[in-house]
């Protein structure tokens, strides 16, 4: 029996989580589920935004699903620690665009790895001076950068891609971003029918907006690959469709892309298809492929159709609405 841990958070990471497990408990899959606190509201309850209890359930879980937080200033982000305490290295960004969905690009289909563990992303900061003075460690490894590329070049052999870019800026950070980008072709040198190229981050940016065609898998460091797909997700429908996952030796975490949009938080509005995305990448991670595929389809097919569709896609359902149209069409393709 599979172990999962499930960590609602905060805002419409509830609600989203909610539509999630209705799916998730129509496939019967006699997994045992454990709810674990993290977030805002577990920082007002418990006096900490992570405790140790969720960790220790995570770890101990084959997957965690997890759905967004809101931020508590001064304390440090659940999603970064769990990261770090996971090992999840690889983060997993699908950009793959929807047949029916209003968006910049209707034909997308590349991927986006981001490096997890270490960069500016990993909340390394000190007061030098107070309220004067601040500075933020940006540490960059050549075993974690070798890790992540080797991920980035299984994970194209995985699914059948040709192609990997790797995206740094190493005329500015010479040392840092320059061992990214050492690693990167060294680790290439393995994979010999790959082709490879690499971008700066900047140069990335423009091109993910001028010419995206030109991506199929981008392997960056954890800031850039935090700022790129959310811009990436924005081309083929916003953050309410972009699902992700956190992959490591031993763990795995699912999440949507966005956080915990305290703007729409409590009104049952908020687009679930992130989320089932994100469960549906779990259950491919758990080697569950008809229940991921089906999930995917009924996902697309109901978008495809755009009549039961939330406000961030135009129109007027709630949560729970698109989540049962979404099961109304997993019934009706099994
Ligand atoms: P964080 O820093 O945690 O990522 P944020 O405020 O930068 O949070 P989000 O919470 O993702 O970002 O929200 C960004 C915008 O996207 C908000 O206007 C929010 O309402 C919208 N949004 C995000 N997720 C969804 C969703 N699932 N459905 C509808 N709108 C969403």
């Amino acid at each position: 029996m599979k172990k999962i841990a499930i960590i609602p958070g905060d805002g419409i990471g509830k609600e989203v989580m909610k539509a999630s497990q209705y799916v998730l408990d129509y496939f019967d899959l006699n997994f045992d589920y454990n709810d674990a606190l993290a977030g805002r509201e577990c920082f007002d309850k418990t006096g900490t935004t992570i405790p140790e209890e969720t960790i220790k359930i995570s770890k101990k879980s084959d997957a965690t699903l997890f759905g967004a937080i809101t931020s508590t200033p001064g304390e440090k982000s659940p999603i970064v620690t769990l990261r770090k305490e996971l090992e999840t290295y690889g983060n997993l960004r699908p950009i793959k665009s929807f047949e029916g969905v209003n968006c910049i690009y209707d034909d997308l289909d590349f991927i986006i790895i981001r490096e997890n563990t270490e960069g500016l992303y990993s909340q390394d900061e000190e007061i030098i001076k107070e309220n004067e003075e601040v500075i933020a460690r940006k540490i960059i490894t050549k075993k974690a950068s070798k890790r992540i590329c080797e991920f980035a070049f299984k994970q194209t052999i995985k699914e059948s891609r040709t192609n990997v870019t790797a995206a740094h800026k190493s005329n500015v950070l010479k040392l840092t971003d320059g061992i990214f980008k050492e690693s990167f072709y060294e680790v290439a040198k393995n994979y010999p029918d790959i082709e490879t190229n690499d971008f700066y981050i900047d140069a990335t940016s423009l091109y993910i907006v001028s010419n995206p065609h030109i991506f199929d898998v981008i392997v960056t460091e954890n800031l850039y690959g935090d700022i790129i797909s959310d811009e990436s997700a924005g081309l083929v429908g916003g953050l309410g469709l972009a699902p992700s996952g956190n992959i490591g030796d031993k763990n795995a975490l699912f999440e949507p892309v966005h956080g915990s949009a305290p703007d729409i938080a409590g009104r049952n509005i908020s687009n679930p298809i992130a989320m089932l995305l994100s469960t549906s990448m779990m259950l491919s991670y758990l080697k569950y492929d008809f229940e991921a595929k089906l999930i995917e389809k009924a996902c697309r097919e109901v978008l495809r159709k755009g009549k039961v569709l939330t406000p961030d896609l135009g129109g007027t359902a709630k949560t729970y609405e698109l989540a049962d149209a979404v099961l109304c069409n997993i019934r009706e393709i099994e």
